[in-house]
């Protein structure tokens, strides 16, 4: 539809299905955003149901910008996806990731491994593998301390091509897991084929889980369907100690939320590496 800019400026958005003039500024200024140094990782942690300790965590994409401040990246991907600069980004997200973990040994702290989010652009990248192989020996972190979090349509989008690269990624050691399940098309006699060690239940199934637990029968299926096949189970987005009780008993193995923590950026998340894997 025709739009009435706050200039008076016109465009069509819709029609056109062209980026407003905000997403070109913001990708011009994406543009060089690595070279200035302004893309930054926060970690959040992802925890043991049974026992509360810290297993692993999710690496999460910021933009710190001069002037707006901190971007989150569901403002700045769909910039990044739609200009193809996902592909640049996403390679230093691994190669950052594989870096940090290289810091926290040296510094004399036991890293967790962390999962990376993959964009879809990237996965049909014939490049991906290589690039992971060498942001692992450059860095001399070991795979098992890589995850990659994929989503369905993803991998369904090309599905050749994803079970070889998943493939050679696993060959490699890294793990893999299907992020936001139950939110896309996948067929499920491709899980076992894809090498999947886990899934990640998407929050709006974990947002269901009301105080009386009635309501989490889509989580409670995700979590006896995964374990039927031999696959770990992690809960998104858990926020209240109602969803907490309701995951345990029902055997998630991880849990990832505001609950236990919110995305840190990496000094306060090394204190808690530090905290927790002390002697
Ligand atoms: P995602 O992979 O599903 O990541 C989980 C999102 O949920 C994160 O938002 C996280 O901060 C948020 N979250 C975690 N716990 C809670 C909670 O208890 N309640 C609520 N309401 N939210 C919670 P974030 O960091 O804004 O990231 C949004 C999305 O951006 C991610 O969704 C992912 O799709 C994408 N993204 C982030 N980093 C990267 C990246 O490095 N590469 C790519 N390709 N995508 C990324
Ligand atoms: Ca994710
Ligand atoms: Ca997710
Ligand atoms: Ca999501």
């Amino acid at each position: 539809a025709k739009q009435e800019g706050r200039n008076g400026f016109q465009f069509y958005a819709q029609d056109m299905n062209r980026t407003s003039l905000g997403d070109l500024l913001l990708e011009n200024q994406l543009r060089g955003a690595i070279e200035r140094g302004e893309l930054e990782l926060h970690y959040q942690p992802k925890v043991c149901a049974q026992s509360g300790q810290l297993e692993s965590a999710e690496a999460l994409l910021r933009w710190r910008h001069p002037e707006l401040g901190l971007i989150a990246p569901g403002r700045f991907i769909p910039v990044a996806e739609e200009s193809g600069l996902i592909v640049v980004i996403g390679e230093w997200v691994i190669r950052e990731t594989c870096r940090q973990l290289a810091a926290w040994s040296e510094a004399g702290l036991n890293p967790v491994p962390i999962a990376v989010n993959l964009s879809a652009q990237q996965l049909c990248q014939p490049e991906l593998t290589t690039q992971v192989a060498q942001a692992l020996a450059k860095s001399g972190v070991s795979a098992n301390l890589l995850e990659f979090e994929l989503t369905e349509t993803m991998l369904m989008r090309d599905i050749d091509r994803s079970l070889s690269t998943l493939g050679h990624l696993r060959e490699m050691g890294v793990s893999l897991a299907i992020d936001d399940f139950g939110t896309g098309y996948s067929s499920l006699s491709y899980l076992q084929q894809f090498q999947v060690q886990v899934l990640k239940i998407d929050r709006s199934f974990v947002n269901d889980i009301r105080v009386r637990g009635a309501d989490g029968k889509i989580a409670a299926a995700i979590i006896a369907l995964a374990h039927s096949l031999g696959i770990k189970v992690v809960a998104e987005g858990v926020e209240t100690e109602a969803q907490h009780r309701f995951l345990t008993r029902h055997g998630c193995d991880l849990l990832q939320g505001y609950l236990f923590s919110r995305p840190q950026p990496a000094a306060s998340f090394a204190q808690q590496l530090a905290t927790q894997h002390s002697g």
